[in-house]
């Protein structure tokens, strides 16, 4: 994925490609977690970096390398900037070559959904379940808790899903497998192969 760079040392927030996603996300639901999560978390990134050792730095960067608060806004600032990017009201199929990867690493593309909507259904508390290329070129998928990301431990991430509480509650209730189970008809394919 491209680095996100800074504009005089701030961060800009992210255009929300659209304003409702299908049946699965309303408009009520993007209006808290775009425009009021998202949002503080940018704000409050913004608010940290001057004078730190972070300034100028790109929003990888920042999430590989800083801890506290800094790493926790930065790297939920990435996360969320990847989700929503990711997802269409009209989703672009994969590639030839990545459904085969597909299949080498899992043998089916059912096996990965399994896998994905299993991780995280299981994820205990707020976190994020993601797909990631390895260092051996490999598709894995970890669950990270709170604002962790995949680039602090070597992996080059492709799709994620969010899985806090904040991303599916006023429209699942309690029901975070069928929010998962839900998503998987949106993601635009071609965004997700830009990654690697
Ligand atoms: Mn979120």
């Amino acid at each position: 994925m491209k680095d996100i760079t800074p504009t005089n040392g701030q961060f800009a927030m992210m255009q929300l490609p659209y304003e409702r996603l299908g049946d699965t996300i309303s408009q009520n639901t993007l209006s808290f977690h775009h425009g009021k999560h998202l949002k503080a978390y940018v704000d409050n990134l913004n608010k940290a970096l001057p004078g730190s050792a972070f300034e100028g730095k790109s929003l990888q960067e920042i999430v590989r390398s800083s801890d506290g608060g800094i790493f926790n806004n930065a790297g939920q600032v990435l996360n969320h900037t990847m989700y929503f990017e990711q997802f269409s009201n009209s989703p672009r199929q994969m590639s030839d070559s990545f459904a085969d990867q597909i299949k080498r690493d899992f043998g089916t593309f059912e096996n990965l959904q399994k896998e994905m909507n299993q991780k995280g259904a299981t994820l205990f508390g707020s976190g994020w379940v993601w797909l990631s290329i390895d260092s051996n070129k490999k598709l894995v998928i970890t669950q990270n808790a709170n604002a962790d990301n995949p680039v602090r431990h070597g992996l080059i991430p492709l799709l994620t899903f969010d899985v806090w509480e904040h991303a599916y509650y006023l429209d699942y209730q309690n029901r975070r497998a069928d929010y998962l189970a839900d998503l998987w008809q949106h993601i635009d394919w071609p965004t997700v192969e830009s990654r690697l």
